[in-house]
């Protein structure tokens, strides 16, 4: 992954884009442009072998007009401040494009989860739940998962606030096992919110997913399940790849067996007969669906320049520079952005918090449809706005219709104290 952009630049750069489309005034852009608060923590926690072991930890709110804080807490060495502060104020964009009544937040801990015990990493997420039980609640800022971390973490931070506040608020965090207040459908949501986005935006431009050949960068949680789905609706996956390295064939495989031999081995490579490639190989392959489903600046400038797909999905937040993304646009690659593609899992963690305050559980089929009846509302909406706004690319138009939300709810609000 070359082109270090700071992911929080890119944030503001992308607002300003957006900003010159509407008729919000600057001093309100400039106030989008920030989070409202950042809690910056070091957590010391015991280690196994008896001494103490300190991790930077941060949790960003970033906009709170539309509803309580909403966003994932990510156990990575590469979280900082910036990258936390970014990822919340793609969650303020990403609810208000899907129209979710959530304001943005993000947390993080710079923590390589591979190299803790079990025990370890409970103790260090019970410090962190201890340090943001003030900041969240059910009404108030509401975490889920992200990259590293799962069910597991998320259902020892409920019980830890649970513990600490002497009450039961399953909606104070989304992402839980089922047993534990979690919604049916909430694992494999951002995986099916890519593929219906790119279902709909081949649609768009009078084609089928169902004909798609498609890349996939990052074979996890959302790669592999959008992989899947893709697969399901007929489209051919034909690579894939992870941290250790990618596949390649041109005949098409089946996702769910390559995910089934990473899991057995720790990796897509090695599967079938699969020819091995690198993840720069797999981003300029010529396919008709890119999926990029990794981490930030996985496309640069130069490497977009020898992009061949036609269409991207980004399972992946900010996987494209703000550099790559005016290339891809001059190239005519059409993106649909991580704030859309990847909504998924925070409008199934939504149903989640609802049926967490109704303590009613929906069916599979019912998350599946309501989720459907979310991102083609919203693809629609987007596109309303390209067309009616002419910017240059849907991630421009993506951020008009969340600006305008957002700044609606703002204005009926007021600015107070
Ligand atoms: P994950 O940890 O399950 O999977 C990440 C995958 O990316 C792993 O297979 C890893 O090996 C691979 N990877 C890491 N570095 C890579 C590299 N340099 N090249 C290729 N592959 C690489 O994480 P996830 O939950 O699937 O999240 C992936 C992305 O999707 C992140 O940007 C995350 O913010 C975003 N996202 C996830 C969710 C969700 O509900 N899981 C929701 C919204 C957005």
């Amino acid at each position: 992954m070359a082109d270090q952009a700071n992911p929080f630049e890119s944030l503001q750069t992308q607002i300003e884009a957006a900003a010159a489309y509407t008729d919000v005034s600057s001093d309100i852009i400039e106030r989008l442009k920030h989070p409202e608060r950042v809690l910056e923590t070091n957590l010391s926690i015991e280690l196994d072998d008896g001494t103490v072991g300190v991790f930077k930890a941060f949790r960003s709110q970033y906009n709170g007009d539309r509803g309580p804080y909403k966003g994932g807490i990510r156990y990575h060495p590469g979280v900082t401040r910036d990258e936390v502060k970014a990822l919340s104020g793609w969650m303020a964009a990403k609810c208000a494009i899907v129209d979710i009544p959530y304001g943005g937040g993000k947390g993080g801990i710079e923590i390589d989860p591979g190299e803790h015990s079990e025990s370890e990493l409970e103790r260090l997420t019970r410090a962190f739940a201890t340090e943001l039980r003030p900041l969240i609640g059910e009404d108030r800022d509401i975490p889920a998962p992200d990259v590293n971390t799962g069910q597991r973490e998320m259902n020892w931070i409920k019980d830890t606030y649970e513990t600490l506040e002497q009450t039961t608020a399953p909606g104070v965090i989304t992402g839980k096992a089922i047993d534990s207040g979690g919604s049916e459908g909430r694992v494999e949501a951002t995986g099916r919110s890519t593929m219906l986005a790119a279902r709909e935006a081949f649609e768009w431009l009078g084609r089928d997913l169902a004909d798609a050949t498609v890349a996939v960068q990052g074979y996890g949680n959302a790669g592999a399940t959008a992989a899947r789905l893709i697969d399901e609706a007929g489209g051919t996956i034909v690579a894939a790849s992870d941290s250790t390295g990618g596949i390649y064939d041109p005949a098409g495989f089946d996702a769910a067996s390559a995910a089934e031999h990473k899991a057995e081995t720790g990796t897509v490579v090695g599967y079938n007969d699969s020819e091995e490639i690198t993840n720069e190989e797999l981003l300029t392959l010529d396919v008709d669906l890119l999926v990029p489903a990794a981490l930030e600046n996985a496309i640069n400038r130069s490497l977009a320049a020898d992009v061949e797909a036609d269409l991207i999905a980004e399972a992946a937040n900010g996987p494209i520079t703000p550099a790559a993304d005016s290339v891809l646009t001059e190239k005519d690659v059409y993106v649909v952005p991580d704030i859309l593609t990847n909504a998924g899992g925070v409008t199934v963690s939504y149903f989640e918090w609802v049926q967490n305050r109704q303590r009613f559980s929906w069916t599979e089929a019912r998350v599946n449809d309501e989720l459907e009846r979310v991102i083609t509302t919203a693809f629609d909406d987007l596109i309303e706005a390209f067309d009616a706004t002419e910017t240059p690319n849907l991630r421009t138009a993506a951020y008009v219709v969340a600006i305008e939300r957002i700044v609606s709810a703002y204005d009926q609000g007021g600015n107070w104290p």
